[in-house]
């Protein structure tokens, strides 16, 4: 595996990250670096980029120019088919994420949707795999409810469980892409806590959010995107308090 000395300190890097849809520049030169352990919250206004960004990272959304590191190995690397397939497939283990809509597998329990991917990626037995999905299942409150299907839980119960499900591929990095935008408002705070225990376990986390009380308590960093680029960044405090930019004040106005 590739390695180069500067990314060492950043854990996470994006760097000059450019994505264009046709004619339409989605993400136009955004540059970001995460060090390990530190949470990372993009806040910024419908269709700015932020779920292209999150995507791109795990190159879901392939960048039509520049590039993406995790831990010291390029993501987004130019390989022949075979060897990228399989190189990829490998990052991605190491990257979890969460979407809005939960994406468990319906026809499955909460064990099983936990257990299915390391049982087939990671070869693990079923005793194995059942002790990793009770361990996970019980860090996010749900292991009562194991033997679950998605359609027996509630949004928050089935956000929970695809946090575990995440987990359990013992990722480097979190995305967490409104992860709590689909919940009943009385539902949010118990998938908030979650991320808020694994902020306390140093996750690396990059965070997709409206919620700004949220992303000011547990977020290290905050970015505003608009339009494709990043206006402005910078410690929770300076961003909601005091912003620099017209186009954040103008944005906070909305949402705080
Ligand atoms: P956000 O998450 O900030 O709301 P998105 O990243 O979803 O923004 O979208 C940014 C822009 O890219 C929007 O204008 C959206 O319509 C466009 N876009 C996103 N995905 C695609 C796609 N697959 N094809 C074409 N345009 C897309
Ligand atoms: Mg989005």
């Amino acid at each position: 595996m590739s390695t180069d000395q500067t990314h060492l300190t950043d854990f996470v890097q994006i760097r000059h990250a450019q994505k264009a849809f046709g004619q339409l520049e989605v993400l136009k030169d955004i540059s970001l670096n995460v060090a390990r352990g530190q949470i990372v919250a993009i806040i910024g206004p419908s269709g700015s980029g932020k779920s292209t960004l999150l995507r791109a990272i795990n190159d879901l959304d392939p960048l039509t120019g520049g590039e993406i590191w995790l831990d010291g190995t390029q993501v987004n690397k130019s390989l022949p088919h075979r060897q990228y397939e399989k190189h990829i497939n490998q990052m991605r283990q190491e990257i979890g994420m969460v979407f809005q809509h939960f994406n468990l597998f319906p026809h499955m329990t909460a064990r099983e949707n936990v257990t299915m991917a390391p049982k087939m990626l990671k070869g693990l037995s079923n005793e194995a795999a059942d002790a990793l999905a009770e361990e996970q299942l019980q860090k996010v409150g749900m292991l009562e409810r194991i033997d679950y299907y998605p359609s027996q839980l509630s949004g928050g119960q089935k956000q929970r469980v695809a946090i575990a499900r995440a987990l359990a591929m013992k990722p480097k990095l979190m995305l967490f892409d409104e992860a709590t935008s689909a919940l009943d408002p009385e539902l949010v705070d118990e998938v908030n806590q979650v991320m808020k225990k694994l902020a306390e376990e140093q996750m690396t986390m990059i965070i997709v959010t409206h919620e700004m009380d949220f992303a000011a308590a547990v977020c290290d960093r905050v970015l505003f995107m608009d339009q494709g680029v990043v206006v402005e960044e910078g410690p929770p405090e300076v961003i909601f308090k005091r912003p620099e930019k017209e186009r954040t004040r103008a944005f906070l106005r909305k949402h705080l």
